[in-house]
């Protein structure tokens, strides 16, 4: 695998573990809204169903008043009777207020709570201008209003409305309910330090708040966007920031089933998520290492393979090359004189091979020192690689002082151009040879060539070469000599 690969794919894996981290964090944060709704709606439930039967119990304690009112029996007895067969200890309910039953004027003429009736007017009440004016208006719930009877403790009012046996309004049965009583129900949910409880009149009317605040009750919301989402349906919830503490809230309402309340519960967003986002934090964090260590580990890996390739590689360079001369070493020409060989054969091309020696090399060790030698030997190897220059072209030492050249696809005549070249080039270095008869160093060189339409092999033509180089040595050296027909 390259080690690019390593380094990408780390990058990849590295990318798709925080992928998928972040969706499972995702997933984790939508589960914990999604429990705040449902923890918001179970609260609303519970403070409906208690509202709702008390409230049940309220309109059928008001419509026994009702009846009593209209039966002729009950209404002849003493007062004392009578007030406990009308109310049948309704009244002494904890957090009801009173319970009144008022003529067409408004003018209070019987009262649960006491024999003799507490003086009071209340024509000018919602419950009562309601019934008066609608003989349909059924049960009706009033806005809030402080009592003027009960030292103006806050409270609502159920009223139903009396009439004559003509069906004309004859006055009304209330009952008023201390907001206490929402007060203390709505003080037993919990819904975290930021989290709101809210109890709404079907008109728009903020009937109690938790956490409580008198100055809230009464308080008319119908003009608030919130308000009118609570009555496009039945029950829903939204996200909304509060215009009072700036505090973003889930928002969950329902409308009654039976009265015209509704009831809302909020809770703050920091709450909902404050355990999601302490842990989105912590494994945020782990998986965040966790990455850039991976990441890091597979640079080291691509870093650390990238540089055992390239001493691979160079450990192959130098087993394929002799030290001294630089050039591809004998092993190294064997290949190449085999592939070369079969590439010729395949495409029927010419085939050329130089034997190039040094003369009277040993002379030249003998009086200059094996070092100098040495020097001589890489400089003519240096000279020979300089003067091929075809790509396919290769020289290689062959062993001593004794080059290879190997010339694919090139006739006779054009090897021997080049090794006429190289003679020349090597007799022009004017390296001082005193045993020499030319005074330097000088190469003889022998050169053979194989033609398609011959049946031989390599080592052949090998041998041809050497015959030439031998050939040129007898001619006296520093020559080259041609074995044209090899074979
Ligand atoms: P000729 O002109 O007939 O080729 O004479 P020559 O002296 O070159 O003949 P020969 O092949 O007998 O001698 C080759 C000499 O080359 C022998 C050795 O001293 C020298 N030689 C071979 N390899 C090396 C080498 O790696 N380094 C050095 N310094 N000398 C070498
Ligand atoms: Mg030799
Ligand atoms: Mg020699």
């Amino acid at each position: 695998m390259a080690p690019r690969a390593i380094v990408y794919g780390g990058g990849v894996i590295a990318l798709m573990m925080v992928a998928l981290c972040a969706t499972v964090l995702y997933q984790s944060r939508q589960d914990a809204l999604d429990r705040a709704r449902e923890t918001s709606r179970n609260v609303a439930l519970i403070a409906e169903r208690d509202i709702e039967r008390n409230f049940e119990l309220y309109a059928l304690s008001l419509q026994a008043v009702v009846d009593g009112l209209g039966n002729a029996e009950v209404m002849a007895l003493p007062s004392r009777l009578r007030g406990q067969v009308l109310f049948d200890g309704a009244a002494t309910a904890k957090n009801l207020g009173s319970m009144l039953v008022l003529d067409a004027s408004g003018n209070v003429i019987i009262d649960a709570g006491n024999d003799t009736p507490r003086k009071g007017n209340f024509a000018d009440r919602d419950y009562f201008t309601v019934q008066r004016d609608n003989p349909s208006a059924g049960l009706y719930v009033s806005a809030p209003f402080r009592s003027r009877l009960r030292n103006g403790s806050q409270s609502i009012a159920l009223s139903r409305r009396v009439s004559h046996p003509d069906g004309s309004f004859a006055g009304i049965v209330l009952m008023s309910i201390n907001l206490e009583y929402f007060h203390q129900l709505f003080a037993g949910l919990s819904l975290g330090s930021h989290g709101a409880i809210s109890l709404i009149a079907g008109d728009g009317l903020m009937i109690m708040r938790q956490p409580f605040d008198p100055k809230i009750v009464g308080r008319d919301i119908s003009q608030a966007s919130t308000f009118r989402q609570f009555q496009s349906s039945m029950e829903g919830s939204f996200s909304d920031t509060s215009s009072i503490d700036g505090m973003r809230r889930l928002y969950y309402f329902r409308n009654f089933q039976t009265l015209p309340l509704i009831i809302m519960v909020a809770e703050a967003e920091p709450e909902i998520y404050a355990a999601w986002s302490r842990r989105a934090v912590r494994i945020g964090t782990l998986m965040a290492v966790f990455a850039l260590g991976f990441v890091a580990l597979s640079f080291i890996l691509g870093a650390q393979l990238r540089r055992r390739m390239r001493a691979e590689s160079e450990l192959q360079l130098l087993a394929r090359t002799d030290s001294l001369t630089g050039l591809h070493n004998r092993r190294t020409l064997g290949e190449i004189l085999e592939r070369e060989w079969r590439r010729a054969q395949r495409m029927r091309s010419m085939f050329s091979l130089l034997f190039v020696d040094i003369d009277r090399f040993k002379a030249y060790n003998d009086t200059y020192g094996h070092q100098a030698g040495d020097d001589a030997l890489a400089a003519v190897a240096r000279c020979i690689g300089e003067n091929i220059r075809r790509p396919a072209d290769t020289a290689a030492r062959y062993g001593g002082e004794e080059f290879i050249v190997v010339l694919p696809d090139t006739m006779p005549e054009g090897a021997s151009v080049i090794a006429e070249k190289i003679r020349a080039a090597i007799s022009d270095l004017a390296i001082e040879h005193a045993g020499s008869e030319y005074g330097r160093v000088t190469a003889s060189i022998g050169s053979a060539s194989w033609t398609p339409d011959q049946e031989t092999d390599v080592r052949t033509v090998l041998k041809a070469a050497d015959q030439a180089l031998y050939e040129a040595k007898v001619a006296g050296r520093n020559k080259v000599a041609t074995c044209a027909a090899a074979g």
